[in-house]
């Protein structure tokens, strides 16, 4: 089912991102976890494409055996990188056959080291291109995704949202945002988004909160801001890895919880592949307040 008319239909969504494992042995850990994510019954899982030329055959590949051997819609993310314009439609194409009808459009990052984005000769410079490729196919319920703190390579954050709001007009139904730590980010980028005209749902992308190594290192990447006292907190658990546990999950707990007193009601996790964390944060959560009825964080913001 397209997510657009679920997240119309249930006002509410809770989803799982995966990325693809580098190594049978991965892929095995992987499908062990998404099995046993099963039982919160996503209303999907989405599957990122890594930074490779054959990034989109291994997303197909896992997105074909989801399909196959679970009862949860699989997601496949698609960006620019490394095919042609003829090429990306031939993707398309398969995923239509596959019975695919969710896509999370991207431009991509360049592989490791690059720091400026090159397209692929005859290939697309930005998502909105690949949106609108996408969304001539009258197939697919297209997401993109937008930066509550900006994308890092803007000059502004009204150039930013002048560029979402291109991408989000080029066909797009939803949105999913980058991660971020502080809540105020997002509100204030609902704020913004409303403000140009936007309505579509816009879903809050939760990275728990791990090590506090990996939470800056990933952060520094994508530009989130992290809050001073979550970084102190964090290193004074420091001594125990029970501890470090425990403190992460209570800032995520806390960060969820006061987007669900604030009316959002669509969630999606970024697992890092690892079920157990997010479960625990997910069982943590004031989940009679997801089933209530939902305040679309558009409206309310
Ligand atoms: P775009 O929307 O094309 O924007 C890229 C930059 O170009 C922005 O700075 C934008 O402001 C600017 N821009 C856009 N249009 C114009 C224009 N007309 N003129 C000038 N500037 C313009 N990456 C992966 O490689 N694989 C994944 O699976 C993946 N999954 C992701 C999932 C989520 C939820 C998120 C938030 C990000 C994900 N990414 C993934 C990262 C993403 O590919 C990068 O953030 C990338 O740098 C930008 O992608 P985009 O689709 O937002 O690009």
């Amino acid at each position: 089912m397209k997510i657009s008319s679920i997240i119309e239909q249930q006002g509410r969504s809770l989803s799982f991102e995966f990325f693809v494992p580098k190594t049978e042995k991965g892929e095995t850990s992987l499908f062990e976890a998404i099995r046993r994510m099963e039982s919160l019954k996503p209303t999907f899982v989405s599957v990122t494409q890594n930074a490779t030329d054959t990034g989109a055959k291994n997303t197909s590949r896992i997105v074909r055996r989801i399909k196959q051997e679970i009862s949860v819609d699989p997601m496949p993310h698609l960006t620019c990188v490394g095919q042609s314009k003829e090429g990306l439609r031939d993707v398309l194409e398969q995923y239509k056959r596959l019975g695919i009808e969710n896509l999370l459009i991207l431009r991509g990052d360049s592989p490791h080291g690059i720091t400026k984005f090159c397209p692929t000769e005859g290939g697309f410079l930005y998502a909105k291109d690949l949106v609108k490729l996408a969304a001539s196919l009258e197939t697919f319920s297209i997401g993109v995704a937008v930066y509550p703190e900006g994308h890092i390579e803007t000059r502004s954050l009204e150039e930013d949202m002048v560029h979402c709001k291109e991408k989000i007009d080029a066909g797009a139904d939803f949105a999913i945002t980058q991660m971020f730590f502080q809540n105020r980010f997002f509100y204030d980028f609902m704020e913004r988004v409303q403000g140009v005209g936007i309505h579509i749902p816009v879903i809050p992308g939760i990275m728990p909160v791990t090590n506090i190594d990996r939470i800056e290192k990933l952060s520094q990447l994508c530009g989130a801001t992290l809050p001073g006292a979550l970084v102190e907190k964090m290193e004074k658990a420091e001594g125990s890895s029970e501890d470090v546990r425990k403190a992460g999950i209570e800032f995520t707990v806390k960060q969820c919880n006061d987007l669900l007193r604030n009316g959002i009601r669509y969630f999606h996790f970024f697992t890092l592949n690892q079920d157990e964390l997010v479960t625990e944060i997910i069982n943590n959560l004031d989940l009679d307040m997801l089933q209530s009825p939902a305040t679309s964080p558009v409206e309310k913001h």
